[in-house]
């Protein structure tokens, strides 16, 4: 279990959300103290997609702006394959 500066957007709740896993291959859940269960992934690529996907249509937009970047500070510690940078 480890925590992420992603924030919940539900009602614009705003609240640090935690990610429940055992690893980068089991499955990532996401919960809201506020909220409870508010998704979860099939394991950590699942979960770093998805983040990726709302980041880049929140940049898109420039608009509202939940969820933090340094969510991808926080995948740098976690051994994974590399990714091809374009
Ligand atoms: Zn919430």
């Amino acid at each position: 279990m480890f925590q992420t500066n992603l924030l919940c957007a539900v009602n614009r709740c705003g609240k640090q959300v935690t990610i429940l896993s055992d690893g980068p291959k089991t499955t990532h859940t996401i919960t809201c103290v506020e909220h409870g269960v508010l998704i979860s992934f099939l394991d950590q690529f699942s979960f770093r997609e998805y983040v990726r996907r709302a980041a880049n249509r929140l940049l898109e937009l420039s608009g509202e702006e939940l969820i933090n970047f340094d969510a991808f500070a926080m995948t740098s510690d976690v051994k994974a394959p590399p990714e091809s940078m374009n």
